[in-house]
């Protein structure tokens, strides 16, 4: 039966075409693997810095620290190229060191620099949260309060860990570190469970910024997240500032801080320099203020 035969044929081929990609895949992935090894020995993972600004000042009020691959072939990397690889790998925690590090002496640039960078913020894993070393670390440091804030996704605080997850916060907190809540409004944690760890910052996620342009319901919605905020004394930090109209909305929403491609990119340490000191020169922001 030529039909039948057609049909296994085809079939077959199709999971054998599914069995070679598979594999290339894996093979890639290994081959990824190897390299973030490598490069971890070699520190080649550095910070980006992206400014985040007051929203009715456009004074730079704060940069986020975001981690880059700097790799050997192919150039600087973005998470989504190394992130999950590097989580299977239980080597993000190392990752999330190496990136605070350098935010560290990055802040004492600044301070020496005479430039009004007064805060900076690094994104934290699961992992990370957990790690001894981290606390080890903390115990070493000598934190201005404010000057440093740790970044969780509202994940972290909604998995079995609950109590490990509060223990391991107010510790970080007793070293004058404050905790902001990353893409927040994207994840399952309830309101109560992502409140009982008193952040210091929501950060609003770009999913729910981006539409506020043309969609009221989601200008309400970020409304509502501001008046929790105010009740609270939480700012809220909006992402994904992608357009100046963008900044406006958000800016008459009642958002604190304004973060985004529109006011500015994530940036290499020198960059982030001249990025600031041109702002310096800059005699008023208020008149430069949208
Ligand atoms: P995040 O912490 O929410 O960081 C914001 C991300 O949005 C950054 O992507 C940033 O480049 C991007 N972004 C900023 N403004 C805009 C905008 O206006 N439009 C658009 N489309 N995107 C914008 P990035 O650097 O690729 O980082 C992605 C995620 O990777 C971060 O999201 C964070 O969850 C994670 N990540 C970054 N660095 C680290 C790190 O050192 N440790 C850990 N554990 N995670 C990190
Ligand atoms: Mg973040
Ligand atoms: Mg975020
Ligand atoms: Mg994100």
């Amino acid at each position: 039966d030529i039909a039948l035969y057609e049909a296994k044929r085809h079939g077959r081929n199709r999971v054998e075409h599914y069995t070679d990609r598979l594999k290339c895949l894996t093979i890639n992935t290994k081959k990824t693997a190897d390299a973030i090894l490598k490069s971890l020995e070699q520190n080649d993972f550095i910070a980006y810095f992206q400014p985040q600004f007051d929203a009715h000042t456009l004074e730079i009020s704060g940069v986020e620290a975001l981690a880059r691959w700097n790799h050997p072939e192919e150039g600087i990397l973005s998470p989504d190229r190394f992130l999950e690889i590097a989580e299977s790998l239980n080597v993000v925690s190392q990752i999330d060191a190496a990136v605070l590090e350098q935010a560290l002496l990055q802040r004492a640039r600044w301070l020496a620099n005479d430039l009004a960078i007064d805060k900076v913020s690094v994104n934290i894993s699961a992992q990370r949260l957990f790690d001894e070393n981290l606390l080890q670390r903390l115990e070493q440091l000598d934190v201005v309060p404010g000057s440093l804030s740790f970044e969780l996704l509202e994940s972290i605080s909604f998995d079995d860990k609950g109590a490990a997850v509060t223990d391991s916060i107010e510790r970080i907190k007793s070293h004058g570190i404050d905790i902001e809540i990353d893409d927040f409004g994207t994840g399952y944690a309830s309101i109560l469970s992502l409140l009982k760890l008193s952040p210091r910052r929501l950060k609003i996620d770009r999913q729910l910024t981006a539409p506020i342009i043309v969609s009221a319901a989601q200008r309400r919605l970020i409304s509502s997240i501001v008046d929790i905020g105010r009740s609270l004394g939480i700012d809220i930090v909006a992402e994904g500032v992608e357009t100046m109209q963008h900044a406006v909305i958000l800016r008459d929403l009642g958002c604190h801080t304004l973060q985004g491609y529109a006011l500015a990119r994530p940036m290499d340490s020198n960059a982030l320099i001249d990025f600031a000191r041109a702002r310096s020169w800059m005699p008023t922001h208020r008149a430069q203020a949208v």
